[in-house]
């Protein structure tokens, strides 16, 4: 074998790229027919009332956050165990940023901790405004539990299900039905489960939050009539109401996402079979996978072993480079946001958030996408067999 194995990558077929061809030689290279199609398909998938394509889940994590008028003064929470964006939209807006720890064996959210850090905030008058809450790997958090505890201590919700496209709460609801959350984002980074190349969705079931982001995504510019100050006026009349930006998803983009929209149960079926097949082979008592609940799908954007018995961050790097050394191009999701310089100046520091950091130091994700071959798979479980037995890891 003398390819590298990505921890995971896009599927690009012909059709997909004729879709790409067709905007080319169209009249419309943005704010054409195809953004439309992406976000009728993609809502009615989900069964969410409203959908929006943004340029990314970065861009989609800002405007939801300014959609629930997160502002300084207030504060957001997230988890130390994500990547940067779930957080850094938060000090976008201007607010204090939180951190609420992961579960050690779901590695999402941990409920219990999340009910402790409520309790004590509620004394201090300082209940987040925004939870962002994100479905690891693309396995659910306990999205009814944080409901609850929502509606108990008034908080909005924001999924990053960037990870989840095609994941399921249960048999009957899809991540992006907004049952359980205001907003709802996904990204379609080509690392992702389905890509356009750089780009976001956003689904809400409020119409109020719908059209705040519609008008922030392009510049905070209205021409819808019904939201107009001035009532008579001619068809090159606009009104910019508020502070925007410019996050469109060309229609370049739109037309690869809507394309790849229609394979996202296949590509997530076969993520799934891979994931089963590395659980039903590398069955060790001192390696962890992560805990999918009871009844939920996982998308299985990422798929991660934790060895249980690496003691330090020189096993860890000697196990990294052995793997990498047989292109099997393992990963670390994520690095503590709290311990990222920019937010150790805010105040954060070690052993604050210790489940992170213990994850981070004995997690990888190892390679998942829909054309994976056998032959590759048996590959790289051989090598995590001979790696464990090397590091004395079993
Ligand atoms: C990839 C990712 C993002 C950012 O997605 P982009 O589309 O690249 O902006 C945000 N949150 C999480 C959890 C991610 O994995």
């Amino acid at each position: 074998m003398n390819n590298f194995l990505p921890y995971s990558r896009q599927l690009i077929n012909k059709d997909d790229i004729n879709e790409v061809i067709k905007v080319l030689k169209s009249d419309y290279l943005t704010q054409g027919p195809n953004l439309e199609k992406l976000e009728l398909n993609f809502k009615k998938k989900v069964k969410s009332k409203y959908c929006l394509a943004v340029s990314s889940a970065t861009a989609g994590l800002h405007l939801s956050c300014l959609s629930l008028d997160l502002k300084k003064g207030d504060f957001l929470w997230t988890v130390p165990n994500s990547f940067v964006a779930s957080a850094n939209c938060g000090l976008y807006c201007g607010a204090k940023v939180s951190f609420v720890d992961i579960n050690e064996f779901t590695f999402n959210i941990d409920i219990n901790l999340l009910k402790k850090k409520l309790v004590r905030a509620k004394k201090q008058n300082k209940i987040p405004k925004v939870l962002v809450v994100v479905h690891m790997a693309g396995s659910p958090a306990d999205m009814f539990q944080i409901k609850k505890l929502s509606k108990k201590y008034n908080f909005r919700i924001i999924e990053d299900a960037s990870h989840a496209i095609g994941a399921r709460y249960n048999k009957s609801s899809l991540v992006g039905s907004c049952k359980y959350s205001d907003v709802t984002v996904f990204s379609l980074h080509p690392v992702k489960i389905i890509t356009s190349g750089e780009g976001g969705i956003i689904t809400t079931n409020s119409i109020e939050i719908f059209n705040k982001i519609k008008s922030l995504r392009s510049h905070g510019i209205l021409r819808d009539k019904n939201h107009l100050i001035k009532k008579n006026y001619g068809y090159w009349y606009y009104e910019q109401k508020y502070l925007g930006y410019n996050y469109r998803l060309s229609d370049i983009h739109a037309a690869l996402g809507s394309s790849q929209l229609k394979k996202v149960s296949y590509f997530v079926k076969k993520r799934n079979e891979i994931a089963n097949y590395y659980k039903k082979n590398i069955k060790e008592k001192n390696i962890l996978f992560q805990k999918v609940l009871k009844g939920s799908y996982s998308s299985y954007h990422l798929f991660i072993i934790q060895f249980k018995k690496i003691r330090n961050e020189s096993i860890y790097n000697k196990l990294f480079n052995d793997f990498r050394k047989k292109k099997i191009m393992v990963n670390l999701h994520y690095l503590p946001i709290h311990l990222q310089p920019i937010y150790r100046k805010l105040g954060f520091k070690k052993n604050q958030f210790k489940i992170s950091e213990n994850y981070a130091q004995k997690s990888l994700s190892i390679p998942i996408y829909p054309q994976l071959k056998k032959k590759e798979l048996d590959f790289i479980i051989k090598t995590i067999k001979l790696l464990a037995k090397k590091y004395d890891l079993f």
